[in-house]
Parts: C-alpha cells; structure tokens; sequence
C-alpha cells in the first residue's frame, strides 16, 4: 500500500517554501527595535512611542472605550500592556500574548564603586540565570536610571555604540589559571568576581587615598551631575556592548544578546498593533521580572494585569462589578510568548531528538514546561493545544513543539504558569534560540517572522 503519507506528521524546515523577502524585512525592524531597547525599561520607554505613532492612547487619560480601540497603560516604565478593544462583550474573555521584556545581565550594586590595584571597579550582582563564564572579556555598555534627590530621574547610557569607549571584566590569563582550569565551570568565575573596570587614571593633583575612585566621582559629577550616594537609588545595568547582527553567510540568522526575550515581546507587539476590529478584545502585555521569578510589583505576578483588565472592564459595562472582570479573566486565553532551545550541533546530547525545536521549523509550541517531572508547569489541556493548532494551521502559520531537553536534564519556568492561576487557558509558545541567556543568543529568521504571524493569528481567533 502506498500513500500513507498523511498518517505521520512531517514537519519540515520552513527556508524551503516560505518567502524569504518578508521574513528579512520584517526582521530588519526586529534587529533595528533591540539596538536602541537594551533594557525593560528602554524597550518600554519605544514601545510606547511606536504604540501612540499607531494610534494607542492611554488608558488613564480616557473616559470610555468601543469596539477597535487602541488603548496602553505602562507600569512604572518596565511594562506594557497594549490592549485592541473587540466587538464582542468583555466578559467572552480576551486573547492575551504574554512575553517579558527583562533579560539576564549585571546589576551594579548599591554601593558599587571602590578602587583596588589602582583601577577603579563597579561591584555587580548579576540578575538572571547567567553563565558567569560568558560574561568576562567581552564589552559591556551601561544603561540605567539614577533617582536624585532633587525628585528628578537621570538616565544613562554609556559605552555602547554611541561612545567611543566601553567597559569589561577581566579574567585570568591561561598562563596563571591552572587552579582556575581544575575548577568547575560554575565556579570557575565567582559572582564576586564579575567586577567592571571603569578606570584607570588617577585624579590629578590629588594627595588622597583613593585617587582612581576620586577621578571617576568627578567624572560622575561633572557628566551626570550625581555623587556615591545616588547609586544607592539608581537602578544600572551591564550588558553585552554587541549590536544585534545577522549570522552566517546567507544572513538566516540573529545574533545578539537580549533576544530572550524580546524576540518573542517585539514579535507580539506589532501582532498587537497590526490587529484591526477584533471579535475578542486583543491583549498585548510585556512584563518585567520574569528571569528573577515574575516576582514584584512589575513582574507577571502583580496585580497590574488584574488592576489593568478591570480598568478596561468599568469602561466597557456601566454595570461593572468584581463579577465582569472575573467572567472575562476565566473565558481568556493566553499564549505565553517566550523563547524555547534549539538545537544545537555543537550539543546534541542534552535534547531528546523528537520533542525538539529546530532553528528554521518555526514557532514552538511548548506544551509544558518544568522541570523534573513537570513540576512548576502549568501543562496546557489538550483541548486547548487543539485549538492553538488549528488557529495557526487556518493561518498558514508554521510551527512545531518541543520541551526544554531531556526529561531528567533541566528545564526552566515561564510566566505561563501565573497566567494560568488567574483561570485563563495558558500555552507557551515562542522562537527557539541557540546559546540562549549568553551575552549573544542565537534565532532564526524564519523563526522570528513565524512567531509574529502566530500571534497575528492567535489575536484575531475567535474562541
Ligand atoms: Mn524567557
Ligand atoms: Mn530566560
């Protein structure tokens, strides 16, 4: 018997039948968007300045909302929330992609700069899952804000490609690093050790002890107008000083730090505002935190997603009550948009070969996440799982699944699981990455592009 071909599932690599011309443009816009977002808040900061060109407004400033509404509320300048107003009564419940717009990095600390062997130093506490390896001997520029005294808000940016200088962390030259060499990989570099130079010239004049420290306080002072105190309220980040660019002779890839995951965020957000009269109201919301637990005030779980949905509520029901808000959280559905591994030629070992992604297969759809034996997953139901294929296959969206490695291996969280404690049908689902949480993480195009077309698709199915 032949022809039974449609009785097994054939994914195949998308660079054979997609168009390549719209998958580079759209990801001219993608590398063009991380450049000048390095952090939550920059990537805030031009969401909102791309959401008003598009016609946003803001959520706080209006008095009532109807059916194809463009609304935005930040939170605290670390988050969005984009929301398109549908036809149909809020309480049928919303269509919310989810992604976090924080990413791995070094922290300074509060009281970071000190001067040692002549060299001044900032202290970091690195943020996120990191291997601290990575992070030594590359450039590293610095983005941030300083809350002064005087009620005002400095931000800072320094080293990257704006400047003509930039910052690293030393590490061992092989010659001395036999000690260095025996150790384990993660303990090879302590995180104490991550420490930043940022000069090296003595203040001049100056007989004091600490003339390399004094010389940066003054720079400090002169250029931002801050003291040593101010870094105890500011809020400064390191992070890889590399431009996003594309990798390999045919340019099909992505490199560049910071990818995880504003990949997926980047790709939700222009979903969200290319959506236009939606049945279900269409709901983009980018959170912070997610690489330290979802935790605080602007991670997932705060109650500014509950506070914000409510505020939407009131607006659409004269009759608003607790009541309108929960029947809409518990009809919602989410896509938690975030990034997943690929993998890898030069580690084929930690992936099970037929629960992978592969670059170039499209958006993954994750069905669990967890790990041993899915602890801190939410598990997606099949009933759902069927429905977000079938919204993507109706789409021409390609797309494949895959878990996080090997059942015994690792795994990792996402905020799916706060999503779906709120009672809302949640899946993750998101571009595969190479070398993810390194300072240059690795995506496909053809992936990148999938990714925004599924959450095209996703925002504008009627459930
Ligand atoms: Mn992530
Ligand atoms: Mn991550």
């Amino acid at each position: 018997m032949k022809n039974h071909e449609h009785l097994f599932m054939n994914k195949k690599n998308g660079w054979n039948t997609e168009n390549k011309d719209k998958i580079f443009s759209f990801c001219t816009g993608y590398k063009a968007f991380l450049n000048k977002s390095k952090t939550e808040r920059e990537y805030t900061r031009n969401a909102v300045l791309d959401a008003v060109a598009r016609g946003f407004k803001p959520l706080d400033e209006i008095d009532s909302l109807s059916p194809g509404d463009k609304v935005y509320r930040e939170n605290r300048g670390k988050g969005i929330l984009l929301a398109v107003i549908g036809s149909e009564d809020i309480e049928n419940g919303i269509n919310l992609v989810g992604a976090h717009i924080d990413s791995p990095r070094l922290d300074l600390k509060q009281n970071p700069l000190y001067e040692d062997g002549e060299m001044a130093l900032f202290k970091t506490h690195y943020y996120g899952g990191i291997k601290k390896y990575q992070w030594t001997t590359i450039p590293l520029e610095m983005h941030g804000v300083f809350a002064k005294a005087d009620g005002s808000t400095f931000e800072v940016s320094a080293g990257g490609a704006d400047d003509d200088f930039t910052f690293t962390i030393s590490d061992l030259l092989p010659h001395l690093a036999v000690e260095q060499s025996e150790k384990k990989l993660k303990e090879a570099i302590e995180g104490e050790s991550l420490n930043i130079l940022v000069s090296s010239i003595p203040a001049e004049g100056e007989d004091i002890k600490e003339p390399v420290k004094l010389a940066v306080l003054k720079y400090l002072n002169e250029n931002y107008g801050i003291t040593e105190t101010d870094f105890v309220s500011a809020e400064i980040e390191f992070v890889p000083a590399f431009e996003v660019k594309d990798v390999g002779f045919d340019r099909g890839m992505i490199g560049g730090p910071g990818q995880d995951d504003r990949v997926c965020a980047y790709t939700s957000m222009i979903a969200a505002f290319e959506v236009e009269m939606p049945k279900r109201t269409a709901v983009c919301y980018l959170v912070d935190k997610e690489e330290i637990g979802s935790m605080g005030n602007t991670g997932m779980k705060s109650r500014f997603f509950e506070n914000t949905m409510a505020e939407i509520c009131a607006l659409l029901k004269k009759d608003y009550s607790d009541l309108t808000l929960r029947r809409c959280l518990s009809a919602s559905k989410c896509l938690s948009a975030d990034v997943c591994a690929a993998f890898d030629p030069n580690y084929p070992s930690v992936l099970e070969k037929n629960n992978m992604a592969r670059a170039g297969y499209g958006v993954t759809i994750v069905k669990y996440t967890g790990s041993r034996g899915k602890s801190g997953s939410n598990d997606a139901s099949a009933e759902f799982v069927r429905d977000i294929v079938k919204a993507f296959d109706d789409s021409d969206v390609l797309w494949q699944t895959s878990e996080l490695g090997k059942v015994d291996l690792g795994g990792g969280g996402t905020i799916a699981q706060y999503v779906a404690n709120l009672n809302i049908d949640t899946i993750d689902c998101g571009v595969p990455l190479l070398s993810m949480h390194s300072p240059f993480e690795l995506s496909s195009k053809l992936d990148v592009y999938m990714a925004y077309r599924a959450y095209f698709a996703f925002l504008n199915t009627e459930f």
